[in-house]
């Protein structure tokens, strides 16, 4: 039964690739890669001599029939241009293709750059979204900004770095200057730099130092928002209307309780003094 290997191949430094991966990668019948030339680099360092085709954006329908055929006949890997095939490069259209008709899939762990960067930035690791690369439009990048502001988990982007001063400032409106943030640029590679900073100094960090190399980009979660908690003039008005409205005195104070912030007895002795 033929297998395709999904494997994970350097997003900077040659050496963060696994033993297996080179195993795989000398031992299958063809390597599927983004850019055959690119993927050379990293095949002749590690002499590895397994023919290759390509398998891109712009032929990643097209070639699903070739590569199906290569897997009739034995195992096939595919790679990408850097880290991990299928986040934010082509392989999940080719993964579902191989599930549907009945293909082994075996994905190999390895480099990815939202993940590297996540565990340096400092920001919590309990809870993210990878979120790609956001749309360039102004109106659709506010929006989607928008829309991911009041999560609590944190957030990671992937951005070019000629546009990521313009993320850095639409950012700001849509999460507040001070949300804490993390970019990553150019890991494992010689000039790797993390820049930890509330969202406005990364901005003003990134202003006066322009961004060159590959960025990922890390928002922290929305903070629990501050349970409400209302004046006692409130308090004593909802008491009374409750009241007026024919309710007991033990069920308002229950339920004002649970909406005011208010412990139920505190309410329920106003009442009683009210009479
Ligand atoms: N599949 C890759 C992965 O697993 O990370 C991502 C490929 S995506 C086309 C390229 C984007 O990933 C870059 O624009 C950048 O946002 C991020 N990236 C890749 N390598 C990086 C690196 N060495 N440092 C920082 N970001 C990187």
């Amino acid at each position: 039964m033929p297998i395709l290997y999904i494997v994970p191949t350097p997003i900077g430094n040659l050496e963060d690739i696994t033993l297996r991966a080179l195993r795989i990668l000398r031992e299958v019948k063809l390597i599927a890669d983004e850019d055959t030339r690119t993927s050379r680099v990293l095949l002749q360092h590690y002499d590895i001599a397994t023919p290759m085709t390509s398998y891109h954006e712009h032929n990643k329908l097209s070639k699903l029939d070739a590569i199906f055929d290569a897997l009739a006949g034995g195992d096939v890997a595919l790679i990408s241009d850097a880290g991990t095939p299928g986040i934010s490069d082509p392989g999940w259209e080719l993964i579902q293709a191989a599930l549907a008709a009945g293909i082994d899939v075996v994905a190999l762990p390895g480099a990815c750059a939202a993940i590297t960067a996540l565990v340096a930035s400092g920001l919590p690791t309990d809870g993210f979204v990878f979120l790609g690369f956001p749309p360039r439009k102004p109106g659709e990048l506010r929006a989607f900004l928008e829309a991911a502001a009041r999560d609590p988990r944190t957030l990671i982007l992937y951005e070019s770095p000629y546009r990521l001063v313009e993320t850095l400032r639409a950012a700001c409106a849509a999460f507040g200057d001070d949300r804490p943030a993390c970019v990553g640029r150019e890991l494992t590679k010689l000039h790797e730099e993390y820049t930890r900073a509330p969202l406005a100094d990364a901005l003003a960090y990134y202003e006066s130092h322009t961004p060159r190399g590959e960025v990922v980009l890390l928002i922290g979660g929305a903070p629990p928002a501050a349970p409400s908690v209302w004046d006692e003039a409130r308090v004593r008005s909802a008491l009374r209307a409750r009241l007026d409205a024919g309710a007991r005195l033990a069920d308002a104070a229950k339920q004002i309780a649970a909406e005011s912030g208010w412990e139920r007895k505190t309410i329920y002795r106003m009442g009683l003094e009210e009479g």
